[in-house]
């Protein structure tokens, strides 16, 4: 007889999750909440619910979403599969009618005799299990991982910052340096370890006025989030006095522009988000604007005017463990293997991601439970450098992260067209997925079963 295994959350990355143990051999149980106890983004009983929007982004190759698809797709991806029955015209995004999309999970795992779906609201945690319980987590269970994990592992609201990356940033305009000169990061660049863009009284007052006047995301309801002191949305901030932001996070103090050897009237911050030095966080900037004003208000900042954004700044209702301190290089409790967790709850963010991890947690557990070692993608691929990003990110500042090219290990060689280096990652990423499945001997759960 197989061995049984729970997984919890009957979501994106649950729904793939238990679909990858279960045809490996494995019989599943697959609890859900919904409908008995319901989050307050959900509105069906139905696996695999889309709360919001309607698309798993674009299906290019050259967009990081794409190529993490292209990635899920040599995995053999239930969620992926669904979503091309249900898929809708959207130009090049993969975008599904959400009915059709859920229905189809819903049918697929109700039809697959290894998965038992249980609808009850699970509190506690029994290995071996992949918990897959998304930015709603009940409370009970909330509190159990703390329990398990430790107080400070698991957060209830994000307030993530824009970031940029390095190359997109004009160097003419901004300077290297640390307030006062004292450190705070290890290994930081010799002039200091933040990129400083200085700001004149004009150029101040034109950011600010754009900013005051941008146009913001209300959210759902229940999404309002109470702002902490150190979470507040920089537009928030601003509204509360002009000079309010020039004395907090744009002080520009201890800053001294080595090229006028002047202290400007405002500096924006930089700090680096990644071990390759090609992410650039703005500090302070956790924001709730929409991500085209964040686009038009944020390129006024010297410096950012070509800005490329790899994540836009947001503020939201989300239980996500802090996977750099609290897990494994598998994401699993540090003194159990066998307990994995999955989707938004890791530290990822948006759908595709979530389903993702619930696809690599479904294979791990199963390869985990028939005595071989866990296994992550290389770096070089997308689902990799999600890993590694929540293997290594700093934790004192980690924040929920979805896919985008700055996360990948650079090329050997420098590419200045932006395409081609986009084509060389997507073409290096799929050539290196491929050849990891094969010397792990990892075959796509829909190949399988065929
Ligand atoms: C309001 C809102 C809007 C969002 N909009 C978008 C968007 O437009 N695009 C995007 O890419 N991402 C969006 N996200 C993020 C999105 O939630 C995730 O990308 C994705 O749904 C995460 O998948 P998941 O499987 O981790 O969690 P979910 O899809 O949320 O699945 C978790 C499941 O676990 C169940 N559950 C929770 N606790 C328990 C328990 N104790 N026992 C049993 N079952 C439990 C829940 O009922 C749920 O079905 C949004 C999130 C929220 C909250």
């Amino acid at each position: 007889m197989s061995q049984r295994v729970t997984v919890v959350g009957g979501g994106l990355a649950g729904s793939e999750a238990a679909w990858q143990l279960a045809t490996r051999g494995f019989d599943v149980e697959l609890h859900e909440m919904r409908p008995l106890t319901t989050t307050p983004a959900h509105k069906t009983d139905r696996l695999a619910e889309l709360v919001c929007s309607n698309t798993f982004k674009s299906t290019e190759l050259t967009n990081a979403h794409g190529l993490l698809k292209a990635e899920m797709r040599l995995l053999g991806s239930l969620i992926l599969e669904a979503a091309d029955t249900a898929r809708v015209a959207a130009g090049s995004a993969l975008a599904v009618d959400r009915d059709v999309f859920s229905s189809a999970v819903t049918e697929r795992i109700a039809a697959e005799r290894r998965i038992k779906v249980v609808r009850d609201e699970v509190t506690s945690i029994a290995a071996p299990t992949v918990i897959a319980t998304g930015p709603l987590t009940s409370d009970k269970l909330a509190e159990s991982i703390r329990a398990r994990l430790g107080v400070g592992a698991l957060a209830f609201y994000d307030a993530i910052a824009p970031i940029v990356s390095r190359e997109s940033i004009d160097d003419s305009l901004v300077f290297r340096g640390s307030r006062y000169g004292k450190e705070t990061m290890e290994g930081a660049d010799e002039d200091g370890a933040y990129l400083n863009c200085p700001m004149s009284r004009q150029q101040y007052d034109a950011f600010l006025d754009a900013l005051i006047s941008a146009d913001q995301y209300h959210g759902h309801e229940f999404d309002v989030v109470p702002y902490f002191e150190g979470c507040m949305p920089v537009e928030v901030m601003a509204k509360r006095g002009r000079d309010t932001l020039r004395f907090g996070p744009l002080k520009p103090v201890g800053l001294r522009d080595p090229r006028t050897g002047h202290d400007a009237y405002a500096v924006v911050q930089l700090r680096q988000e990644d071990r390759g030095g090609r992410m650039w966080n703005l500090v302070g900037f956790q924001t709730r604007l929409r991500i085209p004003e964040q686009q038009r208000v944020l390129k006024l900042i010297p410096g950012l005017a070509a800005a490329e954004f790899l994540r836009y700044g947001s503020i939201h209702r989300n239980s996500y463990l802090n996977s750099p301190a609290a897990l494994s290089a598998h994401l699993a409790a540090p003194d159990d293997p066998t307990i994995l967790f999955a989707g938004q709850i890791t530290g990822v963010e948006g759908y595709t991601e979530s389903s993702a991890t619930g696809l690599l947690a479904g294979i791990n557990l199963a390869r985990i439970l028939s005595g071989d070692d866990p296994v992550i993608p290389p770096p070089t691929t997308m689902i990799g450098a999600l890993y590694r990003y929540m293997r290594e990110a700093d934790p004192k500042h980690f924040q929920p992260m979805n896919a985008n090219f700055g996360l990948l290990d650079d090329l050997s060689e420098r590419v200045r067209d932006k395409k081609k280096k986009r084509e060389m990652f997507a073409e290096r990423a799929l050539r290196e997925m491929q050849s990891w499945i094969e010397v792990n001997g990892i075959h796509g759960a829909l190949a399988v079963r065929t």
